[in-house]
Formats: C-alpha cells, structure tokens, sequence
C-alpha cells in the first residue's frame, strides 16, 4: 500500500512523520475524504473547495489545486486509477517546537493515501440510532482530526450496536458523528443549517440540490428533541454513507423489516443517477 506524503510516494511502512509534527501533538491539521466511482471523483470541485476553506477558516497555507495531479500520481501507484477507491486527504500545520501559537515559516505536512472501496448500488442500510449530547466543541464546521468526540459519541452507538449516533445540543438535532442528518415531517425534508454546529457535508449539500430539483420542500432548520416522536421519516448522508435510512431512533421504531419512508427512497433513487 502506497502513501502520498510531501511529495514523495513511498510504501506506507516508510512513511515517517516526526513526533513533533502538530498534527500529532494538537490534532493541529484538516482531513478531507472523497470516493472515486467509475474513474472519477463524486463532487472532486466540492470537496477540495471544502478542504481549502478549512485550510483558510485555521490560517494554513497551502493550494489544494496543487493536489490533483499528485492524487492522479498516487492512484497510479496504488494501480487504483480507474478503479473504485476513497482517497483521504490530511494536511497538518506541519512540525516545530511544542507551542500553542501557531509557529511562523513553518511548513504543512501532507499526506494521502487510497483504498479501494466499491459503494453499494442500493443502500440497504436500515440505520438504529442512538441519541446523545453534542459535547464536541462549537467549531464543527471545520474538518479537523482531532475527532476524538465524535469517537467516543460513536464508539457508544458501536456498544448499543448501533449505526450512529445522531447529536443533539441546545434542544435541537444537529447531526450524527460522522454523516449529516435529516428528518421527513408531512413531506417536508428539515435539516440543521450549515453553521457552526456541523459539517456542512458534500452529500448534505447534493441531497439539498436534489430536493430542489425533485421538488420536494426542503427547510434548513434544525428539529427540536421534544419533536423526535412527530416525524416520518429520517436519513443520514456521508460519502460512504450516502443516503442512509434510519428504520429506529432509540426505542422509537420508525419502520419495520425492510421498510423505508417514500421520501428517502425517492432520494436514494436519484441519488444514484448522479454517479
Ligand atoms: N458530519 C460529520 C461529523 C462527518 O464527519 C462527515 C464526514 N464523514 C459528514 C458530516 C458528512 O460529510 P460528507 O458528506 O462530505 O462526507
């Protein structure tokens, strides 16, 4: 398995980062993850448009343009070039000194590796949630890797043997600990505005495009907890993810088997002509 990692590509046993590199000590750097389908990026312009904002909203500086042939030189490598893969992308403020203030002329750490991956035709996912307490910070809008809250809200679903855990701060549902979240309430789609409480997720955005264009009433508002027994239907989105249903939400059954609501099936549908 290859690494991509300041602009060398080397086997993964040999790619060294210094213990001192900020990435390591203070989760100092972003991270983006796309999919190739059918040798080509889903939403490539997006996702590194994200990564750059990132980069920008933490003052690193670094053109993610640069990236695209690099990437096209690792999957050659990976012998992944046309085939279904996901790429992961990080880039940290680099290696200096232990400070918290970011240090001056230092230089990003880049890395990126490839796994192929071959993304179901058909979600057959029927998530079960758990719900919890958003107790992450309130920057969430940046894709940083110091993941460890949405780890540990994870890891919890993963004891409950559970899909995910979808988060809820304020009296309000904000989204899950790695995919985004929507709710279906007599026909219309409700989804937490991109703000700083989320990640304003690829999928998230192209599900809102498909809404538009499939004419269903979409609302960025957030639900209300108190409202969870109210709805109809419910989804998660993710790059991997994609659109998933979620047939259960604690003890609360949404539906039973295979069942799923009309509004996300009719999303998935067209969902899967975008590829
Ligand atoms: N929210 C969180 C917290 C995430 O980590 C992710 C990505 N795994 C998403 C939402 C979904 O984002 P995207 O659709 O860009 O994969």
């Amino acid at each position: 398995d290859k690494v991509y990692l300041n602009g060398s590509i080397v086997n993964s046993g040999d790619a060294k980062i210094s213990v001192f590199d900020r990435g390591f000590i203070f989760g100092d750097g972003l991270y983006e993850v796309m999919v190739q389908i059918n040798g080509r990026f889903f939403y490539e312009k997006e996702h590194l448009a994200r990564l750059q904002s990132g980069l920008q909203k933490i003052n690193i500086e670094f053109c993610v343009s640069s990236l695209k042939n690099e990437i096209i030189g690792l999957l050659k490598a990976a012998a992944l070039s046309d085939k279904d893969c996901l790429l992961y992308i990080q880039i940290t403020r680099g290696v200096a000194p232990r400070q918290h203030s970011f240090p001056a002329h230092i230089k990003p750490t880049v890395m990126m590796y490839a796994v192929p991956k071959v993304l179901p035709e058909i979600n057959t996912i029927n998530a079960h949630v758990i719900t919890r307490n958003d107790f992450r910070w309130s920057r969430c809008d940046i894709k940083m890797t110091s993941l460890l809250g949405n780890v540990m809200l994870n890891e919890e679903a993963m004891q409950y043997e559970c899909f995910e855990t979808i988060l809820h701060r304020n009296g309000v549902f904000t989204e899950a600990s790695h995919s985004n979240l929507f709710f279906v309430k007599n026909g219309v789609v409700y989804t937490h505005p991109a703000d700083e409480y989320i990640l304003n997720g690829i999928t998230r955005i192209v599900v809102i495009e498909l809404c538009h264009s499939l004419g269903i009433e979409i609302k960025e508002i957030p639900l209300a907890t108190e409202e969870i027994n109210t709805i109809d239907e419910a989804f998660l989105t993710g790059t991997s993810t994609q659109i998933a249903a979620i047939q259960k939400i604690d003890n609360h059954l949404l539906f039973k088997g295979n069942e799923k609501g009309p509004v996300t099936q009719r999303l998935q549908e067209a969902f899967l002509k975008l590829k």
